[in-house]
């Protein structure tokens, strides 16, 4: 029903736009920037600002010897970099902090095996010593290779060809290695994809791939036949220590005791630029940052750049584990934001009131997934729970009482009938098919959801930076995590310097 009154509301409002552009307010000092709207915040988040910030990671990705952003490397470092660059460039809005953090990582790494030129599908083991041929045949081993004398002779100089099975990997690989073979290669012994697997710790074994049971039959065969198969593999991986930083920009109006807090992990794995995962996520939240920036709020807004998902949630687990509970009591909510413009996407927002999978957050978590969820009906958008199952940086402040939401638009989760019937793409494919893979780059980003979810993050920004109406207090007994270190840099000024607007009426 069309009503007299949002007819009003139209006219209110054109005359407001109309008023504030024809006679701007006088500014006679930073505080007194407008206090956040939400439509002209979300209207300011635009499809080619998100894509060039996508780009950009990616070419920093490109411009390094091993093409990816994992934390520690340069390709990360430069990400770092980047976010931190482009937030100083807007001036004093942002008080930004850099925590470092160390942790072991894998650079780069290459699993390959090919056989008379063509390309096998293969996966490496855990442990595997690095290791490259080129053209060297392909000898069959008897039974499974669990006793030396099922290693023929012929092995010496050549790579052993042996199916998994009865033994573990490491005394085939040994058996294999002391009749002087250069490689092995073990296929699977049933129809469970490609044979893999841990040596169970650092060994001085010959380097060693793995095929399905399909590929080693049939080259075991070929073999048998008395066919000469060459090869050529090149396994390895090159794992050191790597330091890199979270980034934490925290704005310089609102209330620090009521925080809306927003992250996005800002590391890729090594096989590829990340630039979904999570390029998506870091553009989304640096492209609403930088509109932020013309606005007044009355919460305080932090955004983090998380490093070291990838290897487990380190960065974001670090932060938490170096706040003190009270101020992690004062954080309202925590928003995440993890592949955001999936190929192959749905629209998914964290499942915190557990309508779909049963697990509920802190309450907060269910009003914000109910935010979101009005969002898109209003444009008329369907959107599904997705599961919130605290396997992305927001998964230590879950741990921590925080309330949380997100968006997201799928990993390797394949897609169902119903949602190809909402949203197209392929059912029974993964939602995101390049998904820590080479092809994680910006042509493979969906157009759609980036821009979609990069407004409604702007969204919830305007919602909760303007006001907490509504939205549950947090409760002392929610912050479960003792107090440990502490960081002084963001205690020390927190409250002194943002205080721009907290004299006003709040209804938190
Ligand atoms: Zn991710």
């Amino acid at each position: 029903m069309k009503g007299f009154n949002s007819a009003m509301a139209i006219t209110a409002a054109g005359l407001l736009v109309m008023t504030s552009s024809a006679e701007p307010l006088p500014r006679s000092s930073k505080c007194e920037s407008p206090l956040v709207q939400d439509k002209p915040l979300v209207d300011s988040i635009h499809l080619k600002d998100l894509l060039k910030c996508a780009q950009d990671l990616e070419d920093i990705a490109y411009a390094t010897p091993y093409r990816n952003r994992v934390h520690g490397s340069e390709g990360h470092k430069n990400s770092v970099k980047y976010f931190k660059d482009t937030l100083e460039a807007l001036g004093d809005y942002y008080t930004i902090e850099l925590q470092e953090y160390t942790t072991e990582v894998t650079f780069g790494s290459s699993r390959v095996f090919s056989a008379d030129g063509i390309d096998f599908a293969t996966d490496s083991f855990e442990y595997g010593n690095n290791g490259t041929w080129t053209d060297v045949p392909l000898v069959n081993v008897a039974n499974l290779g669990c006793n030396p004398e099922d290693i023929p002779d012929s092995v010496a100089g050549n790579v052993a060809l042996i199916a998994r099975g009865s033994c573990t990997f490491v005394q085939k690989i040994t058996n294999a290695g002391a009749k002087g073979a250069v490689a092995a290669i073990i296929y699977n012994n049933a129809e469970a994809g490609i044979a893999a697997g841990t040596l169970g710790g650092v060994n001085d074994l010959i380097p060693v791939g793995g095929l399905t049971r399909a590929d080693g039959l049939a080259l075991a065969a070929r073999v048998e036949a008395g066919e000469t198969v060459t090869s050529s593999g090149d396994y390895w991986a090159y794992v050191d220590f790597g330091t890199s930083h979270n980034v934490i920009a925290t704005s310089k109006y609102g209330d620090p005791n009521n925080v809306l807090f927003l992250g996005a992990h800002s590391d890729s794995v090594d096989k590829g630029p990340g630039i979904n995962d999570n390029g998506s996520g870091s553009c989304g939240l640096l492209t609403v940052a930088k509109a932020l920036s013309k606005w007044r709020t009355n919460s305080q807004v932090k955004f983090a750049w998380w490093t070291a998902e990838e290897e487990g949630l380190l960065g974001a687990e670090h932060f938490v584990e170096t706040s003190t509970a009270a101020d992690l009591a004062k954080i309202r909510l925590y928003l995440n934001f993890d592949m955001i413009a999936s190929p192959n996407y749905y629209l998914g927002i964290y499942d915190g009131d557990g309508s779909r999978y049963n697990i509920t957050g802190p309450p907060g978590s269910d009003v914000a997934e109910k935010l979101f969820e009005d969002w898109f009906d209003a444009k008329n958008l369907t959107t599904f729970g997705s599961e919130f199952n605290g396997r992305s940086d927001y998964g230590p402040f879950l741990d921590a009482g925080v309330p949380c939401s997100g968006l997201d638009t799928g990993a390797d989760g394949v897609k169902t009938e119903e949602e190809m019937t909402i949203y197209g793409g392929i059912a029974g494919e993964p939602y995101d098919q390049n998904y820590h893979d080479a092809g994680d780059n910006v042509s493979n980003l969906a157009l759609f959801p980036f821009e979609v979810n990069g407004k409604a993050i702007a969204h919830a920004v305007a919602t909760y930076g303007k006001s907490w109406e509504g939205f549950p207090a947090r409760l002392a007994s929610n912050s479960t995590i003792p107090a440990r270190r502490h960081v002084h840099a963001r205690e020390s000024g927190a409250s002194k310097r943002h205080n721009c607007g907290v004299n006003e009426v709040l209804d938190y």
